[in-house]
């Protein structure tokens, strides 16, 4: 009970002293940039910002030698610190500051920009979506309308998304057995049927050649292949080989 409050006591006081010291530290700053500003660097504004941004970073780099140069400032420039002081305050509380974060701002834009045009160009934008035999094509068969290509492989084979995209459908549909539905940036969707397992649930935000699901049989289906149909107006299907081909990918 006693040695805990002592630790209490101990641990308050440390804090206080902490604080203290952050504060004096503060003010001896602002004394030092105003100084400078003052009686060093007359009216040159870019090697007065230069000099307040001096200060700055040995206030944040080096404790002791802030505080030496603070003092001699300080005696030197008693009287032009002291006739001076609510204009140069000002100046040193603000301009060094928002000088520094815009540049750290610039620099982080630049980097960002940067690193999205890097993955951008590496990011393929489409893709083929699933490697197997080109079985069946677009348009009549079987006295119906065949609205996509067959893709024939085994059970599991990975089928990834063509394009970017948001998925609005994932599960069990009539005919396709399971279907993933994807619309992608441009408005148009692709569809995915006759999947073994699917990977992906609706409102996932997909990338071009992530996996989506496995490969299957299911539904309308003789063999497992995966079944692909592309939607441009998110009505309409149309007839996914020149579509691919148009975007440089050779299906057959
Ligand atoms: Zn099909």
């Amino acid at each position: 009970m006693r040695s805990k409050t002592q630790r209490a006591g101990v641990g308050r006081h440390h804090k206080t002293t902490t604080s203290q010291t952050a504060k004096g530290r503060i003010a001896l700053v602002t004394v030092a940039a105003g100084a400078a500003s003052t009686a060093g660097v007359g009216g040159a504004a870019a090697a007065q910002m230069q000099a307040n941004a001096d200060h700055e970073t040995k206030a944040q780099s080096v404790d002791y030698d802030l505080t030496t140069d603070s003092n001699e400032l300080a005696e030197n420039g008693a009287a032009a610190v002291e006739t001076a002081a609510p204009q140069i305050l000002a100046i040193a509380e603000s301009k060094p500051v928002d000088n520094l974060s815009e540049q750290l701002n610039k620099a982080i834009e630049a980097a960002d920009a940067r690193i999205a045009a890097d993955a951008a160009s590496r990011a393929p934008s489409i893709v083929k979506p699933a490697e197997g035999a080109y079985t069946s094509g677009f348009g009549a068969r079987w006295g119906a309308m065949h609205n996509g290509i067959d893709l024939a492989n085994a059970i599991g084979t990975p089928i990834v998304a063509a394009m970017d995209g948001i998925v609005i459908d994932s599960g069990p549909a009539s005919g396709f057995g399971n279907w993933i539905r994807i619309k992608h940036e441009d408005g148009s969707i692709a569809v995915y049927g006759h999947m073994e397992t699917l990977d992906v649930a609706v409102g996932d935000q997909v990338h071009a050649g992530q996996k989506i699901a496995g490969m299957g049989s299911r539904g309308f289906s003789t063999g497992s292949h995966l079944h692909f149909e592309i939607h441009p107006d998110g009505n309409t299907p149309v007839d996914p080989i020149p579509w691919f081909a148009e975007r440089g990918i050779n299906i057959s």
